[in-house]
């Protein structure tokens, strides 16, 4: 394979970027060799600056749930840049937006437009916090909130990915307002809560924890959470980003019936724009300034292409459910797949899916938590990314990572896929 364009500018990228990349999850550090650079991409496939064509399997970290370059989506981007591309003033878009996600996402009654998933996980625990006039915040172990301070502590994704140690950068006193406990482990939850009693204004979890490799709640975890929060007067965010619009139309919060105080989105609903969003019950969010006095801003929040893209797709899962139930068998025929072709090679390692997200460990153990995903043999993944780049499938360039499929993965690329993670799994045990 000639990846000489993508080597040439990521020698160039170094001397500029910090590790050559925007985001630390781009980089190939835990998987060896070096970042493949993107030129374009359409439907199932991405292409890089050499020409080689590959079955995209992260989907923009999720995003681009439709495939790349939706006609739907493209034309309703088109359609509003010749309008100029910011105003910084209200907009018919940002309300029909605001409808629209009130009435998909069962928890929300009001909500707040951003700009990235990092925004709204910020201030949804800033609002947690003016609501409640509480400090501490329960988080999970494993799981990622964004980059904001206050969630860089025992965090999933990049920051597992790359093994940082502590969080460099974060304040001692805001590091002691997190309180983290491994994920499904509801006792432990309420162990710091009886510790921690009227101090803790948040719980915020991955209700389906996607940032250190799929991790699905047990029955009665969320159901439990619930109970806690409402016992213990704390504000229960559901940290939806990843999840929201994909894994149904309202989210884990509609798939599992459990509805949180607070939900936070991003991801899909910017259609591939950087967009985020938090809402919920309208009693909290009119703490929001300019209601309340929670204050939180900005300037291109709500920008009209943004909402033009966002709001195309959400429009299309919104009166079309069958997208969904394409996802589903998606996602199950991956599986299926996956499971079958362990079975032929002796081998049972675990493979965790829900809808539209899997992740294949090169662990025999059931993944419960962070501890368990840590089992997994990172260097055999590394050799196993390797065979399957260079056989044309782009998967997310770490074991602690979800993959997430999009409408446009047909039949017959789904067989392709599973080929070839055969031959590649073939190769590395
Ligand atoms: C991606 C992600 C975020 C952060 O969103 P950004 O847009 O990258 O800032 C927050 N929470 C979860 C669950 C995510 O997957």
């Amino acid at each position: 394979m000639n990846i000489k364009q993508s080597e040439n500018l990521f020698e160039r990228a170094q001397k500029s970027i910090p590790g050559g990349v925007n985001s630390p999850v781009r980089a190939f550090k835990s998987v060896g060799g070096n970042p493949i650079f993107i030129r374009k991409a359409k439907g199932a496939y991405l292409y890089d600056e050499d020409g080689n064509r590959y079955i995209e399997m992260i989907n923009s970290w999720g995003p681009m749930l439709l495939g790349h370059a939706h006609p739907l989506i493209e034309d309703a981007v088109r359609e509003a840049l010749s309008d100029s591309l910011s105003y910084g003033a209200p907009t018919r878009k940002e309300v029909e937006m605001a409808e629209l996600i009130c009435q998909m996402v069962p928890s929300v009654e009001k909500v707040r437009m951003v700009n990235s998933g990092t925004e709204a996980t910020m201030a949804a625990i800033r609002v947690a916090r003016g609501y409640t006039g509480k400090e501490k915040i329960i988080k999970f172990e494993g799981c990622y909130h964004g980059h904001g301070d206050s969630f860089l502590i025992a965090a999933g994704s990049g920051v597992a990915t790359l093994g940082i140690p502590g969080t460099p950068g974060v304040t001692q006193g805001t590091a002691n307002d997190t309180l983290t406990a491994p994920y499904n482990d509801l006792e432990r939850v309420e162990s710091l809560m009886i510790a921690n009693k009227g101090n803790v204004a948040a719980l915020i979890i991955e209700p389906v924890a996607g940032n250190m490799g799929l991790v699905l709640p047990e029955p009665g975890f969320l159901e439990g959470l619930r109970k806690l929060c409402t016992e213990f007067g704390v504000v229960l965010i559901f940290d939806e980003v990843m999840t929201g619009f994909r894994l149904a139309k309202g989210g884990v919060q509609e798939r599992m019936g459990v509805i949180p105080d607070m939900t936070t989105l991003g991801k899909i609903i910017g259609g591939g724009m950087p967009v985020g969003a938090y809402g919920g019950k309208s009693e909290i969010m009119d703490f929001v300034a300019p209601q309340g006095p929670v204050y939180q801003a900005g300037t291109l929040s709500g920008n009209p292409i943004a909402m033009s893209a966002g709001l195309s797709i959400l429009r299309h899962l919104n009166e079309n459910p069958s997208v969904y139930a394409q996802l589903e068998h998606i996602g199950n025929t991956i599986a299926a797949g996956l499971r079958d072709i362990d079975h032929k090679l002796g081998l049972n390692n675990s493979i965790v899916q829900i809808g539209s997200m899997f992740t294949y460990f090169f662990s025999p153990q059931p993944i419960k938590n962070y501890e368990d995903a840590k089992t997994s043999d990172t260097v055999k993944f590394g050799s196993y990314f390797r065979k399957m780049l260079e056989s044309g499938i782009y998967l997310a360039p770490s074991q602690f990572e979800s993959l997430f499929v999009s409408t446009a993965l047909t039949e017959d690329l789904i067989a392709q896929y599973l080929r070839v993670h055969e031959d590649s799994l073939r190769a590395v045990i």
